[in-house]
């Protein structure tokens, strides 16, 4: 016998009755986004390299370690999408969205993809829910945005969530900043690990969130990147700290949140559940001002932000998840050969009244047909046997409270919806 094959490692199937649950969660995206404006937007899962080297930045992780990156058959540098802001925003450019009306407000769903060690919660190919506000910079759309985040996470019933939100400044402030943390971390690089003795050199800021117990110490006492805003960013972070107050959207401060991308310049943020810990965020996001201009177009602030979907169904509240409605609730069940071409047709009738209904294909005795309807979880099951279709009654099982009704056959379908 030949070997059996295997999902890739940290790539997953997604199976049904899970898989409800994930479209649950899409559709509650796509209502809560929509009622703000935004669209749907689909990028392909492949672009060229150069998209994420200049995009995302070349010192961080990502770029740095985590790409699928592969040349194809005309050695065309390509990769598989570890994230897709930059490819929003390329598209933004290449399709001329500035003459959209603004700002533009676009939402995606799918999957990204990096090279990662897999462990509980991280997978190679994970899923994203992002949106991205282009075309504005006032404090105004970070505001709308966080708001309709909080919107979209309470809708899947979470309580207990805890929204971090920082500022990094311009590309201005951040250069000096980092300039003045070289200078501070400099004299200690023998006391870094390798990987911050790495960002000393390419990308200072990102030693800030280490977990490195040691180098946390050591930060204590360095310069604050809050003494290095400029007027504009002091006063855009307290205008969006005023608007989420007033929206009753609860935050702390974390000045030590930097986040791993490079395109990031003002608000950056990072939500978690209490259930899933702190240190694990489902989401995270912020501004970028200069990505659009790094990608070769005129200048055009933005903000987003993606939500780890595999992480959010690992942590959905029970009370989300028990009210997503299982597979169809009525089983027509054939009792003997000659009756399961009626049986379709009833089945067809039922449908065209809109209820959502499974045949069996094959005709059953009573017993082993109320046994599938348990295993796939019907509500009703309906009997068709000769007698029934003599009569013109139809009998119904009701397993919800273990009762059994007849009813007449025009009226099985009125007779249904008005118990759903
Ligand atoms: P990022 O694009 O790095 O800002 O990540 C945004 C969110 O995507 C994170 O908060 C995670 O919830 C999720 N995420 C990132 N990488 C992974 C991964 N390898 N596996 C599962 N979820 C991920």
């Amino acid at each position: 016998m030949s070997q059996k094959l295997k999902s890739v490692k940290g790539t997953r199937d997604l199976l049904p009755p899970e898989t409800s649950v994930w479209e649950a969660v899409e559709t509650n995206a796509r209502r809560v986004f929509g009622s703000y404006g935004y669209r749907e937007i689909r990028t392909p899962v492949m672009e060229s390299t150069d998209l994420f080297v200049r995009g995302v930045g070349e010192a961080s992780d990502i770029v740095g370690k985590e790409m699928y990156t592969f040349d194809d058959r005309k050695g065309r540098s390509l990769t598989l999408r570890p994230e897709n802001t930059a490819a929003v925003a390329r598209a933004f450019v290449q399709h001329g969205m500035r003459e959209w009306p603004s700002p533009v407000k676009l939402f995606y769903i799918g999957p990204q993809f990096r090279y990662e060690r897999p462990q509980r919660g991280r997978y190679r190919q994970f899923h994203q829910i992002g949106a991205e506000l282009i075309g504005d910079e006032g404090p105004h759309s970070d505001v709308e945005l966080l708001v309709m985040l909080v919107r979209f996470l309470r809708s899947l019933r979470f309580e207990d969530l805890v929204v971090r939100l920082n500022t990094v400044g311009d590309a201005e402030s951040r250069r000096q900043y980092a300039a003045a943390l070289r200078e501070f971390l400099e004299p200690h690089r023998a006391d870094l690990g390798d990987d911050s003795k790495r960002r000393l050199e390419t990308n200072p800021l990102r030693i800030l969130d280490t977990k490195n117990p040691a180098e946390r110490a050591l930060l204590e006492s360095a310069p604050e990147l809050e003494s290095f805003l400029s007027e504009e960013c002091r006063q855009h972070f307290s205008r969006v700290r005023e608007g989420l107050e007033r929206h009753a959207v609860e935050h702390q401060i974390e000045p030590r949140l930097v986040r791993g991308l490079d395109y990031y310049t003002r608000t950056v943020f990072e939500i978690s559940s209490a259930a899933l810990g702190a240190q694990d965020a489902i989401l995270g996001g912020g501004r970028y001002d200069g990505l659009v201009s790094e990608l070769g177009g005129a200048p055009e602030p933005g903000i987003g932000f993606a939500i780890g979907q595999d992480r959010l169904i690992d942590v959905l509240p029970d009370s989300f998840r028990s009210a997503v409605r299982p597979a169809a609730p009525v089983l027509v069940v054939p009792i003997g050969d000659e009756t399961l071409v009626e049986a379709l047709q009833l089945a067809e009738e039922l449908r065209d009244g809109g209820l959502d209904v499974v045949t069996e294909l094959r005709a059953r005795a009573m017993k082993a047909a109320l046994g599938r309807a348990d295993r796939l979880g019907a509500r009703w099951v309906v009997l068709v046997g000769t007698s029934e279709l003599e009569s013109g009654m139809i009998t119904v099982k009701d397993f919800a409270d273990n009762e059994q009704f007849e009813t007449p056959r025009a009226e099985l379908g009125e007779w249904l919806r008005s118990r759903s």
